[in-house]
């Protein structure tokens, strides 16, 4: 059965806050103190910020563009956004992973700050879930979040995000078919992210007809794949 009301989301939150928050501080930095497994993922994820990267700019500079990241992490996008110029607003239902976020951003975008015309811009941190973010963006990006979510609750959630873009909207989340086989034996080998939330992948099918009901089409496509690492990258742009 599913998890009704705030359930799921609560734990998540919690989960990111506490043990949750330095695994994937950990995965997600440039530390040497990671397994075989995080290393992996670690290269895996790495990837998917590329390709995001690739088919932002592929479109055109990013320079004065206002871009939400929406569950962004540690920053892993939003920095890199930021050093294109991008106009970035970062939120993430975590505090930790805000406050982690915002550190880093500080750090790294310090040392760019010279010598680059216009930027960057130090993004806009906001501690939200992604069903409070409001206002109007021209790119909305959302990577490796749908992983929490219900069937259920992922049409309305990827509603909310359409509805806060106006020409693009990228969503990453762990493709159905594939990853299912791989995902149950990560859970059996390391009883780590997956037991500690449940973890939910999504049809890509699904996803695009979520997308259509609220009139957006994909435009592109990627998947990333490493050994432990499965995620399936969409570009959306309004169907009109
Ligand atoms: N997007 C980041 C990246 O790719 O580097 C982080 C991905 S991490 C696997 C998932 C993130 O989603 C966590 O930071 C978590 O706190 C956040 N998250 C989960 N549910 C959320 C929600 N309902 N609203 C906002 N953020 C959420």
């Amino acid at each position: 059965a599913e998890e009704v009301g705030g359930g799921d989301k609560e734990v998540v939150k919690d989960y990111f806050n506490k043990s949750g928050f330095e695994r994937w501080k950990k995965i997600y930095g440039e530390t040497d103190d990671v397994n075989r497994v995080q290393r992996d993922i670690r290269l895996g994820h790495s990837k998917t910020v590329e390709n995001v990267m690739k088919m932002l700019t592929d479109e055109g500079k990013l320079e004065g563009v206002t871009v939400c990241d929406a569950g962004c992490g540690t920053g892993c996008l939003a920095i890199p956004l930021a050093k294109e110029g991008a106009v970035v607003t970062a939120a993430d239902i975590s505090a930790a992973m805000v406050a982690e976020a915002e550190k880093q951003a500080r750090e790294q975008l310090q040392l760019s700050n010279r010598g680059f015309s216009g930027g960057p811009v130090m993004p806009k941190f906001e501690v939200k879930d992604l069903e409070s973010l409001d206002g109007k963006y021209d790119t909305v990006v959302c990577l490796d979040v749908l992983i929490h979510y219900p069937q259920s609750k992922a049409d309305a959630m990827i509603a909310h995000l359409a509805s806060l873009a106006e020409n693009r909207l990228l969503i990453s989340f762990a493709p159905k078919t594939l990853y299912y086989d791989l995902l149950k034996r990560i859970g059996e080998l390391f009883p780590g992210p997956s037991k500690a939330t449940r973890a939910y992948l999504h049809a890509e099918a699904d996803v695009e007809r979520a997308l259509k009901k609220v009139g957006w089409r994909i435009r592109k496509r990627g998947l990333t794949t490493t050994q432990f690492y499965f995620s399936r990258l969409v570009e959306a742009v309004p169907a009109k």
